[in-house]
């Protein structure tokens, strides 16, 4: 809840508005209970945990890679889901990967989120818990939010954007839009709401292909909503918006990542105020696809520079810990099935 309808529900109670400021404060600081709150009177406690609940994540499991400093989590929700989170530093500071459902409907072939399909939607507080149980986990300031893990957000679009009006209340975590990243797989509604929107965030689009025949292959969403009508919703959006989009594009070895896709690549983004952001494609179990060879992606990358374009290549942070996008909500709900048949 927002600070105004937390001032709402206090006066339908009967309480006086501005314990508003003070339950917000804590509801973003990781209280696991009201009793906690020690600056809110026992009986007004007793009474909101009468007739509420506090929707944080728990830690279930904590992997830390042995190469670098980042952290995966397996998060479990209320009802007993599991979702993932993983925690990064870079040089300007950390950054949290937050999933925004448990599983996804999208169907991409390359990514182990969509494997069992959608279970349902994260609440805003849900998506914002797990930034709060991070930086309690470790002590620090979180400063920058991707939403790259599990699910699709503008397939979640009102709980993504109360989440995003949380997230940046300086009475709360007071991360700046201009902190965070949305990575949609091209749902053109949603690009066109969130354009009404007009918010600072980063707009990631992933994009993985440069032409319908491959695209719809990997990413069933581009069968309804093609390349075209992709690219002219960003192109809209950035006129809106006047902000850079970031195309994401996972490489994959012998699928996309010929010259002549590269080619291609630059030609459909020309004239949109981009960059791209070549990603090697983490194997997963499920697909046969490889990763392509560094000499490969170089290759690719100089293709798209030589046309004027901005480029860089994600590191992989967190290989030896499975840090990508649904591969451990997966392992967990598996040992759970497991262990539920013996
Ligand atoms: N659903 C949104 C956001 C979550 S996925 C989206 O698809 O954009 C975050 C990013 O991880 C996307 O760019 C997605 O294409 C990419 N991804 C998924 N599986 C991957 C894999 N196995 N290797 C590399 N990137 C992957
Ligand atoms: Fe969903 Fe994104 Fe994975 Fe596609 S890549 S299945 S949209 S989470």
């Amino acid at each position: 809840m927002s600070i105004t309808e937390l001032a709402d529900l206090l006066l339908q109670m009967g309480e006086p508005k501005f314990r508003a400021e003070q339950l917000f404060k804590w509801l973003q600081s990781g209280v696991n209970s009201f009793d906690e709150m020690t600056n809110i009177p026992k009986n007004l406690r007793e009474k909101l945990s009468d007739i509420s609940y506090l929707a944080s994540v728990r830690i279930v499991k904590r992997f830390e890679s042995q190469y670098d400093e980042t952290v995966k989590y397996v998060y479990e929700l209320i009802d007993g889901e599991y979702i993932e989170s993983v925690l990064m530093k870079y040089e300007h500071g950390y950054t949290v990967c937050v999933s925004t459902q448990v599983g996804c409907r999208m169907g991409c072939t390359f990514c182990a989120s969509g494997i069992y399909g959608l279970t349902r939607n994260l609440t805003a507080s849900e998506i914002l818990s797990q930034i709060v149980q991070a930086q309690k986990d470790n002590n620090i300031r979180i400063s920058n939010v991707v939403m790259m893990g599990m699910g699709e957000p503008l397939d979640n679009f009102e709980n993504v954007s109360k989440f995003l009006q949380l997230v940046s209340d300086k009475n709360g975590l007071n991360i700046g839009l201009r902190h965070i990243s949305l990575s949609t797989s091209g749902v053109v509604t949603g690009i066109y709401k969130l354009s009404q929107l007009n918010l600072p965030i980063t707009l990631s689009v992933s994009l993985h292909a440069p032409n319908d025949k491959l695209r719809s292959e990997t990413m069933p969403v581009n069968r309804k909503w093609n390349i075209n009508a992709l690219l002219k919703a960003c192109r809209d959006y950035q006129k809106v918006t006047t902000r850079r989009i970031s195309f994401e594009y996972a490489l994959i070895d012998g699928v996309n990542d010929s010259p002549e896709c590269a080619q291609e690549l630059s030609r459909i983004l020309s004239g949109i105020m981009c960059h791209i952001n070549l990603i090697p494609v983490n194997p997963v179990k499920e697909n046969s696809f490889k990763t392509s060879t560094t000499k490969t992606i170089m290759r690719f990358k100089g293709l798209l520079e030589a046309k004027g374009m901005t480029v860089t290549v994600r590191r992989t942070l967190g290989a030896d810990i499975s840090a990508s996008c649904g591969q451990l909500r997966k392992k967990a709900k598996e040992e759970r099935l497991y262990a539920n048949l013996q």
